[in-house]
């Protein structure tokens, strides 16, 4: 036993007290082990106010790749005349951001979308409704087509005419982080254009699986999967892509990245830590 007691000498624990604190510190904890939640699948896009065509409303400042990255609607009244008019989801999806941001911003709320493409796939899309005087909804709660998510503001400090600053993205990664990602085409739709083209869809009453947490982890408003409560999923025989849609190749990379390196660290540090403990042991020297 003289031997036994030589190899577990102090410096012998050494490794296996690293490989026990790696474990803590990556442990599951640290792990986003949910990265999807589910809405329903749109069955057309309407406009943000005057439900559902615009009425009494005009786009008094429009998109431009490098400057206005989303279309300001206005009361035909002018001025403040629209203030506290509601402002609606164009279509059926989830809140994924609600908050006063302040800055420029003010009250905004962004909604996710699943929608089928032209093409047959299921694509996403955030709408973004900026400068409202109140917000109406909160983060993980599912909207309908038409649903009043707010209402049209000032901005913060009532620093503008009453408008509604209106955006829809393609890539699901912008939230408040508009610098981080190209001002153009590649990133957004022409939210008129974007509409017009998908007035009515085919109807499919569904639910598809949304990916959730796909703004960046230096976003402050971060989505946390913590304040989602996900519906399950009801449809009796799920097709393949209602299981998986389609994601984005982009989205899938910021999954990854947001989800993967500690889960993809841990064991292969851990497990070289420990080959090294389990060599020293079986050869004592
Ligand atoms: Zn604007």
């Amino acid at each position: 036993m003289e031997s036994t007691d030589k190899d577990f000498s102090p410096s012998m624990w050494a490794p296996l007290l690293g490989v026990l604190f790696c474990l803590f510190v990556w442990g599951p904890g640290k792990v986003f082990s949910q990265a999807f939640t589910t809405t329903r699948l749109a069955d057309g896009f309407d406009y943000p106010v005057g439900k559902p065509n615009g009425d009494g409303y005009y786009i008094f400042r429009g998109f431009s790749p490098n400057g206005h990255l989303g279309e300001d609607w206005n009361g035909n009244g002018g001025g403040d005349t629209d203030e506290g008019d509601p402002v609606y989801s164009i279509a059926h999806g989830v809140v994924v951001f609600s908050e006063d941001y302040k800055r420029g911003w003010g009250n905004v709320v962004i909604i996710r979308h699943a929608y089928r493409e032209n093409n047959g796939q299921i694509a996403f899309i955030d709408s973004l409704y900026g400068h409202l005087k109140v917000r109406a909804v909160k983060v993980g709660q599912q909207v309908t087509r038409g649903q009043v998510v707010g209402t049209i503001g000032c901005g913060p400090y009532r620093m503008y005419a009453a408008h509604l600053h209106f955006e829809i993205r393609k890539d699901l990664r912008v939230g408040m982080r508009r610098e981080l990602y190209p001002r153009n085409y590649q990133t957004y739709y022409v939210p008129k254009q974007f509409t017009d083209s998908r007035r009515n869809l085919r109807f499919e009453d569904r639910l598809v699986r949304v990916p959730i947490n796909t703004f960046l982890k230096s976003n402050p408003n971060r989505l946390e999967v913590d304040e989602v409560n996900p519906p399950d999923l009801t449809i009796a025989n799920p097709s393949p892509e209602t299981v998986r849609p389609a994601v984005p190749e982009q989205v899938e990379t910021v999954i990854e990245t947001e989800t993967q390196p500690e889960a993809a660290t841990a064991p292969a540090k851990s497990k070289s830590l420990f080959d090294k403990f389990l060599e020293k042991l079986s050869n004592p020297q």
